[in-house]
């Protein structure tokens, strides 16, 4: 029997998971991505676990982690003093994860790439770029796709990756109202040959202030510093990872933290400097309509307080590849993939916002007593998870 064209929204790290799981099982597949190329792009990315085993499962694995740094510790410290707050300094900065178990940080275009080319080399012409979705309408036999650039596309069902902002959703859905969370992100990478002075605490660190966060780990063979605050502010509310902030919008936040923050921003790149306005939306009560269902932040977009947007979307590419190969029936299939991850996304929803409120504390002393962390979350494995 041929095998259902599927149509995927969206090139990112779960529509290019997912055309991977799809395509290993014999998929006529295509993925349509705005983006006129695929470059590098983003900044440091928790790798846990329940990721790795996905990237295992799809045969990668090896891969990932030759581009990987293993957390063998880390510490949450006092914003000031520098005084421990939770974990246990991480002096291994180039140490690789030795199995699927260990959490790793990486590089989010690195690990995009590689999962890009995967896909191309069992089918080179499956990623199509420059193609932004506009609309879509089912007929009888399928969907039928029309994008910016003009072009259409047919295929029998449709899967929307196409992230936070998704227009897939939209068309489906209506559109949803978010709610600002008062939190911006900001972010730097920094190569670490510019900062050595300000290194000291180990690989991971997080500095836990009243009103500001500031994580910063090495990735890349501790070649490069990602560094990502949480600050509280209602200044500023875009939201989006390319929005440019500057060294001053920083020194304005973090000035009064421990003088290797400082230190760190004082001597980042000039235009390394970005901001991130954090909203959140409620989990939804269907993510699939008809002939096209969605896929990681256009079905549950993630606040970043616990790492886990990259990976359940990750997750969700590999459930939903295993549902389409046992369902030849695409609404069997789609019911069994909502029941598979819906619930755990929306579990993981609320975590990744209690986790926001913990680290918001007006006295730092208290996040290791409010925060659960990541708890089991990591345990979950996508390759066997009942579906
Ligand atoms: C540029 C960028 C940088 C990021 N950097 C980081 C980071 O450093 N650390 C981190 O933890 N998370 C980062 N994220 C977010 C994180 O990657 C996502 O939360 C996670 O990967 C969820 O995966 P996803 O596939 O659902 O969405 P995404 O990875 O966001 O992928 C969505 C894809 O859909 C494409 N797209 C959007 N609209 C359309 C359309 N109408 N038609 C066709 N294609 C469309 C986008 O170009 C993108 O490639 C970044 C996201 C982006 C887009």
């Amino acid at each position: 029997m041929p095998k259902q064209r599927i149509m995927i929204i969206g090139g990112g790290l779960g529509g290019a998971s997912l055309a991977l799981g799809l395509l290993q099982r014999g998929f006529d597949v295509k993925v349509y991505e705005q983006a006129p190329a695929l470059v590098e792009q983003g900044a440091g990315l928790t790798l846990p676990p329940n990721a790795m085993r996905v990237f295992k499962a799809l045969g990668i694995w090896e891969r990932v982690r030759d581009i990987s740094v293993k957390q063998s510790g880390g510490a949450y410290v006092h914003y000031r003093t520098g005084e421990i707050l939770r974990g246990v300094p991480d002096g291994d900065w180039v140490g690789k994860p030795a199995t699927v178990e260990q959490l790793g940080h990486t590089h989010r275009g690195a690990i995009h790439l590689l999962l890009a080319n995967a896909v191309r080399e069992i089918a080179p012409d499956a990623f199509l770029v420059g193609h932004r979705l506009k609309s879509f309408e089912e007929t009888d036999a399928g969907v039928i796709a029309e994008f910016e650039n003009g072009e259409r596309a047919e295929a029998d069902i449709l899967i929307g990756c196409d992230g936070l902002h998704s227009v897939a959703h939209k068309i489906m859905f209506g559109e949803r109202q978010p709610r600002f969370t008062g939190v911006v992100a900001m972010r730097t990478m920094i190569p670490s040959e510019l900062v050595q002075p300000f290194l000291s605490g180990g690989r991971f660190i997080n500095y836990v202030g009243p009103t500001a966060s500031f994580l910063r780990y090495g990735i890349m063979n501790a070649t490069l510093i990602n560094c990502v605050g949480l600050a509280r502010t209602d200044k500023w509310r875009t939201e989006g990872w390319m929005n440019g902030s500057s060294r001053a919008e920083f020194l304005e936040i973090y000035g009064d933290f421990h003088p290797d923050v400082v230190g760190l921003i004082e001597n980042a790149p000039e235009n390394s400097f970005y901001k991130w306005a954090l909203y959140d939306r409620e989990p939804l009560a269907t993510w699939s309509k008809g002939r096209a269902t969605l896929l990681g932040d256009a079905a549950h977009p993630m606040l970043p307080f616990l790492g886990q947007g990259a990976t359940t979307a990750i997750e969700d590419g590999l459930v939903l590849s295993r549902c389409l190969e046992t369902y030849p029936d695409y609404s069997q299939a789609f019911a069994a993939y909502e029941t598979a991850r819906r619930e755990r996304t929306a579990m993981i929803m609320r975590a990744s916002r209690a986790e926001g409120e913990a680290l918001a504390q007006p006295d730092p002393y208290q996040y290791a007593n409010v925060s659960k962390g990541m708890g089991a979350l990591g345990q979950y494995d996508a390759a066997t998870a009942a579906i």
